[in-house]
């Protein structure tokens, strides 16, 4: 039974309720030992994938900001943009290694100067990001992160944002790719060619 992102309803009749993690034998486990499952979280039939376990391991931390930072090496980066709320985590340290500042995309009501917005749509509703109009400049190389590729439609929606403000987006970078959500597609039919990084494919 695969796992499942926010957007889709997958009955988990076979899966044991509780938690699951391979325990890390080591600093140099694999990253996808550091993520763990909690089924039906935060609601019935779905898995969610809390990566805290990999945020408080400093090795399994190192390893992941320095392979996202190098995904952005080949291309021309002059700041990171992360999405909220992970995608702050990981955005600001892949920025500081990189050596360009950080840009936050966020949810609706944290910004309190103007702001470009992009609603996009959910299985079940609307959400939307926003980002301060000053942050971007025009033809900005940005690179975007977050945390977890499910559906694509916040990955979508955080690279329409940028592009509104001006941006250009040299790649998108992520922890964890769910591939049976097709967010790669998604993301790809979108805006054909542009990289995408993933640690750890499920
Ligand atoms: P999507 O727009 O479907 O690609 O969902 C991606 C966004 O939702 C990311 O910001 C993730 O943090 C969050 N997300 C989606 N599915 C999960 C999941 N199974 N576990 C943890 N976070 C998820």
């Amino acid at each position: 039974m695969p796992d499942k992102g926010f957007g889709v309803q997958v009955p988990v009749r076979t899966r044991r309720k509780g938690f699951s993690m391979a325990q890390p034998r080591s600093d140099e486990g694999q990253l996808s030992e550091y993520i763990v499952n909690v089924p039906d979280y935060p609601q019935p039939g779905i898995i969610f994938k809390d990566i805290t376990p990999l945020l408080a391991n400093g090795d399994a931390l190192r390893r992941s900001i320095a392979s996202l930072a190098q995904s952005f090496q080949s291309s021309k980066t002059d700041r990171i943009a992360g999405i909220e709320a992970r995608g702050f985590i990981l955005g600001a340290a892949v920025a500081a290694e990189i050596g360009v500042g950080f840009i936050p995309l966020r949810k609706p009501g944290k910004s309190p100067r103007d702001v470009h917005s992009v609603r996009y749509q959910l299985e079940y509703g609307f959400d939307e990001l926003q980002v301060h109009k000053d942050l971007i400049e025009t033809d900005m190389n940005i690179g975007l992160i977050d945390d977890v590729l499910a559906t694509g439609g916040t990955a979508v929606a955080a690279i329409d944002l940028i592009q509104k403000g001006g941006g250009i987006v040299t790649g998108f970078g992520c922890l964890l790719e769910l591939g049976f959500l097709a967010g790669r597609s998604k993301i790809q039919s979108t805006y054909p060619g542009l990289p995408i990084h993933a640690l750890v494919q499920q």
